[in-house]
């Protein structure tokens, strides 16, 4: 398989080239160069299979011969051996045609381990066989920054960064990150919200000269092999509830587009999904895209979901890329307007494709609240704020028929400040993490200022 760019002005990769690289030379986004199909009959024989299984085929395609199938099979189940629950994502009922997709039972208690468990087994195992050292920048609205941490924390290859938005992410979330204590592991609090982390992200890797000196690694989901990993669970929870003779809906709490875009790539496949719902909290850039064709920026509000506290979501542009015909200078035309801009329109053929595919729905901070409560009091059950969300926005789409699964993208106990507020309980933090409030913190903390960061990194990395 090979990978082109959302903008068209950079070279075609391997998917190790993809793996290691993240973004791509002309500030485009890396796809497959074609969707692999999964036949009707393969997707029958997907029934009854375990998570491992099903993930070594949905993702197979995209790696070809980066590693050899025993060392992928080996690999895909070395990550999820890390996993506390036998089903590795369990599916839970909420009603008999509205389902939970539980992708939280990793070891830093959100989806974003799914990915990262099994990216950081495929970076060991491309670097143990070089003799290079990396260096891993990510920026987090709160989950993925400790799942990169978890995933890397044994490597003797790799040190981690990660940049996260001072004061706006969770205590636990925060904790999770500064109490790691290992040397090749270092948070950076920076003074301002998540997509100036973002940028300052984007703006490292668009310095060539400081990318080749630190050997600079993404592990955001502007890496294609965040999103790769991410496919596998439609079709797991998909083939469980009847695919593919039965047609089903997914709703994803959205922040940067990279689930619900991993939703959209598994139906390219072949999987029947009728509606993808985007799901956002009341940073709702997405859902007034899908609403008015208008993508700008506004200014970005502090909710209880705050790994959804994003205005621009990096992914989007993947699915823009297919929207308008897999033409890259389109796409470059329109990220160019929003950085000189803040904003651009959608022509109404790219906003009905759109369409075909997406429903979206903003919730706001009460709703949310209030969806909390409720499926506590109806179902016995506490779920996220995120997962909320996702939950609210199903109950607005749900068609007789066709069953609705919602992604519960962490563990509720991951934001207690939310769950009090709204049903008045702390849930418990799982056993491994029971002494996460008395650890000792150890983090960095700097100004949104590109050169500041870089120096920090540059400080502590010595080559
Ligand atoms: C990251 C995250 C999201 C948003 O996912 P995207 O891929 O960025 O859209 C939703 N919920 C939780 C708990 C997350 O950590």
């Amino acid at each position: 398989m090979r990978y082109i760019s959302t903008r068209g002005g950079a070279e075609e990769l391997s998917f190790e080239d993809v793996l290691l690289k993240g973004l791509a030379t002309d500030g485009g986004l890396y796809v497959p160069k074609v969707w692999p199909q999964i036949s009707l009959t393969e997707l029958e024989g997907f029934v009854g299979l375990d998570y491992q299984e099903i993930a070594y085929r949905v993702m197979k395609p995209f790696i070809d011969k980066t590693f050899s199938s025993g060392d992928f099979r080996n690999m895909i189940n070395v990550a999820y051996s890390s996993f506390n629950h036998d089903d590795v994502c369990p599916l839970k009922e909420l009603s008999d045609s509205h389902f939970l997709l539980e992708l939280f039972h990793g070891p830093t208690l959100a989806f974003k381990d799914v990915a990262m468990q099994l990216i950081g087994q495929m970076f060991d195992q491309l670097l143990k066989n070089g003799n290079s050292r990396i260096t891993v920048i990510a920026a987090t609205s709160g989950d993925t920054g400790s799942a990169a941490m978890a995933a890397f924390k044994n490597s003797s290859y790799a040190d981690v960064f990660i940049l996260f938005p001072e004061g706006r992410i969770s205590e636990v979330q925060r904790r999770q990150m500064t109490t790691m204590d290992r040397s090749n592991i270092y948070p950076i609090a920076v003074a301002g919200d998540f997509d100036d982390c973002q940028a300052l992200v984007k703006a490292m890797f668009n310095d060539s000269q400081f990318k080749d000196k630190v050997n600079l690694t993404g592990v955001n989901s502007i890496n294609w092999a965040r999103v790769m990993c991410q496919i596998t669970y439609f079709f797991y929870a998909a083939t469980a509830l009847g695919a593919p003779k039965e047609t089903v809906s997914f709703s994803v709490p959205t922040g940067n587009f990279g689930d619900i875009f991993a939703g959209y790539v598994a139906k390219r496949m072949g999987l029947p999904i009728d509606r993808l719902v985007i799901a956002t909290n009341e940073n709702d850039i997405l859902n007034r895209a899908l609403e008015t064709g208008i993508y700008r920026k506004e200014h970005l509000m502090k909710t209880m979901s705050p790994s959804m506290d994003i205005q621009v979501a990096s992914n989007f542009e993947r699915i823009l890329f297919e929207s308008l015909d897999r033409r890259g200078e389109k796409v470059n035309e329109l990220f160019d307007k929003l950085n000189i801009d803040g904003g651009f329109v959608l022509d109404s053929e790219t906003l009905k494709r759109l369409r075909v595919d997406f429903s979206s729905c903003s919730v706001s901070e009460e709703r949310t609240a209030v969806t909390i409560n409720s499926v506590l009091k109806s179902h016995g059950r506490l779920v996220c704020p995120h997962t909320a969300v996702g939950i609210s926005a199903a109950q607005k789409f749900s068609r007789i028929g066709t069953k609705m699964i919602t992604l519960a993208t962490a563990h509720p106990a991951k934001f207690p400040e939310a769950a009090k507020i709204a049903s008045n309980i702390i849930p418990p933090l799982p056993k491994n993490y029971e002494d996460i409030y008395l650890k000792k913190e150890t983090l960095i903390q700097s100004t949104k200022n590109l050169a500041d960061v870089k120096e920090i990194i540059s400080e502590r990395i010595d080559r």
